[in-house]
């Protein structure tokens, strides 16, 4: 069966990412997340100094950008981590903090384009499951499958919430929920490839929707688009 690329896009916390790996599971494909990308950028900057919560250095970040290295190794459970600079990083990228960091450093247009030219590089050979922002619009416009997924503010700030509390960080949901709303204004008014749903995207709300229902969706959207290859 001919290889397609899957392109994911949507909100914060939407669940995207779970979804995601699940049919890179089944297909036999690839998965990447570049959010993760994003956050790998922002936890190193944050350690350079480049980055606080008043300020960027941008002169800095735009200078080192090609140097820093991101990977995906898949650890001995078979889940992909993110190393940055040869280290593990899965964990110290899922903070607030990072995350945060992500949603500013993703608005400048030299970020972007040094991570949209990697991830493009990463789906030459297509067999890849991809999720993120702008998949669908700006890195895989030409993706045989486009999927945009969406859900209210609260189910996604009560997912994250609840997947931070489980996680032992001690947060409120209050703080939870603006933080969803912060980083969906920023993700969708940004000037730099906003987050929308492409043309010729699918569009899953999940907010009433079990993980298993979503999947059954998404399979059988996946089983008709390499049909039709
Ligand atoms: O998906 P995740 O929440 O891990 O992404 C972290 C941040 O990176 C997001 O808030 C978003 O601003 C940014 N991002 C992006 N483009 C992508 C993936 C993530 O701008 N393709």
């Amino acid at each position: 069966m001919k290889k397609i690329i899957v392109a994911i896009d949507g909100f914060s916390s939407s669940g995207k990412s779970t979804m995601a790996k699940e049919l890179a599971r089944e297909a036999g494909y690839i998965y990447i997340d570049t959010g993760a990308m994003y956050r790998a950028v922002s936890l190193h900057a944050i350690r350079q100094g480049w980055l606080n919560k008043n300020n960027i250095d941008e002169t800095a970040l735009q200078q080192h950008i090609g140097d820093i290295s991101i990977e995906f190794r898949t650890n001995a459970e078979g889940k992909s981590e993110t190393y940055l600079n040869g280290e593990n990083v899965e964990k110290e990228i899922r903070s607030l903090d990072v995350a945060n960091g992500a949603s500013r450093i993703s608005t400048l247009g030299f970020v972007r384009r040094e991570l949209v030219r990697r991830q493009q590089d990463m789906g030459r050979e297509k067999g890849i499951v991809m999720d993120g922002r702008d998949i669908g619009t700006v890195v895989f416009p030409q993706a045989e499958l486009k999927l945009y997924i969406s859900a209210s503010p609260e189910v996604r700030a009560r997912r994250r919430w609840l997947e931070l509390k489980g996680k032992g960080e001690s947060v409120s949901y209050n703080d939870v929920l603006a933080n969803v709303i912060e980083r969906d204004r920023r993700d969708t008014q940004r000037a730099e490839s906003p987050l929308r749903k492409a043309e010729d995207a699918i569009e899953i709300d999940n907010s009433e929707l079990s993980p298993e229902e979503q999947m059954n969706i998404i399979r059988k959207l996946f089983q008709e688009a390499t049909a039709d290859c």
